[in-house]
C-alpha cells in the first residue's frame, strides 16, 4: 500500500502523468468519501456475518480524470472500472506506472476486444458469444505477446428479462451455454457472474436471483464463485446476496461531470 502522504515520484513529470498535489483539497474529499464507503461496507459485512471475506472493491473512476485514478492508488486502491473503452485506455496509459487492475464493466463491442485486452486484467460484461469469441482471440495474441496470465471474464446478467439481449447482460438460460465457451478457452478464465439491479426494482430481490443463478453456475463450474454486484445504491443488499466483487463510483468520486 502506498502511503498517501508521498511526495510524487517523479515531479518533474507531475503535471503530464496528473500527479496530484499532496493532501490537497480533492484527495482529502475523496479518502473522506471512501473511508465512509468502507465504514459501510464494513458494517453491511458484519450483519451479513462475512467479516473474514470481505468483497472486492472496485472503483469506478469513468467520467472522473486520471489524477482521480492517481489519488486513490495513493489512497491504498488497487482495483479500478471504466465502461468506455477509449477512455479507459487513456487513462491505462497515462497511469501505467501504478500497479492497478482495470476492470471493464461496460457494454463492449466485438471489434474493441483487441483494446481492451492490453489493459483490462477483467471483463465483467461478457454477454454474448461473439464477445467471448473475439476476446479469446484478442487474448491468445495477447498472451504471446506478453505472457501475461489469462482475462477474468464475468457473464453479465440481466436480471429484468425484458431488456435482456439490448441493455447489455445475457438471459439466465444463456448463461451454462456462454459458461461452456469461456470455460473452453485457455486464454479466458471464467470468474462468475456480474448484473446490475434494475432501475425501480427491489435491490434484494434482484441480487437474490443473481445469487440464484450463481448458484447454477458453481455446480457446473464451482471455480466461477465470483458475484459482481453492488453499486453507491445498493452496496449493503449486494454483500447480503453474497457478493465478491462490488462497483461503486458516485459514493466515492461524487456526482459525474456532465461532459465526457
Ligand atoms: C457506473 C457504474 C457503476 C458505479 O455506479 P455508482 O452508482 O456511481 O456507484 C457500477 N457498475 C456499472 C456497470 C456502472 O456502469
Amino acid at each position: 500500500m502506498t502511503d498517501a502522504t508521498q511526495g510524487p515520484l517523479h515531479p518533474d513529470k507531475a503535471g503530464e502523468r496528473g500527479e496530484p498535489p499532496e493532501a490537497d483539497a480533492r484527495t482529502i474529499e475523496i479518502r473522506n468519501r471512501l473511508a465512509a464507503v468502507r465504514t459501510r461496507i464494513a458494517a453491511a459485512c458484519d450483519a451479513a456475518g462475512r467479516s473474514a471475506e470481505p468483497p472486492q472493491l472496485i472503483v469506478v473512476t469513468k467520467f472522473h480524470p486520471a489524477v482521480d485514478i492517481r489519488r486513490l492508488a495513493g489512497l491504498g486502491i488497487t482495483d479500478v472500472g471504466e465502461n468506455r473503452d477509449q477512455e479507459a485506455s487513456e487513462k491505462a496509459g497515462k497511469l501505467s506506472d501504478l500497479d492497478l487492475r482495470w476492470h471493464f464493466v461496460g457494454q463492449l463491442q466485438s471489434n474493441k476486444a483487441k483494446s481492451v485486452v492490453r489493459y483490462a486484467h477483467a471483463i465483467h460484461s461478457v454477454d454474448r458469444a461473439q464477445l467471448a469469441t473475439a476476446l479469446g482471440r484478442a487474448m491468445a495474441t495477447e498472451r504471446e505477446r506478453t505472457g501475461r496470465g489469462p482475462l477474468e471474464c464475468f457473464i453479465q446478467v440481466s436480471l429484468d428479462e425484458e431488456s435482456a439481449g439490448h441493455r447489455g447482460g445475457a438471459s439466465a438460460s444463456q448463461v451454462l451455454p456462454l459458461a461452456e465457451q469461456l470455460s473452453g478457452s485457455g486464454d479466458l478464465r471464467l470468474a462468475g457472474v456480474m448484473a446490475v439491479a434494475p432501475l425501480g426494482s427491489d435491490p434484494d430481490r434482484a441480487f437474490e436471483k443473481l445469487a440464484g443463478i450463481s448458484a447454477r453456475l458453481r455446480a457446473e463450474y464451482p471455480a466461477a464463485t465470483a458475484i459482481s454486484a453492488g453499486m453507491s445504491q445498493d452496496l449493503e443488499a449486494a454483500i447480503r446476496a453474497g457478493a465478491t466483487h462490488l462497483r461503486i463510483g458516485s459514493d466515492i468520486l461524487g456526482s459525474r461531470p456532465a461532459v465526457r
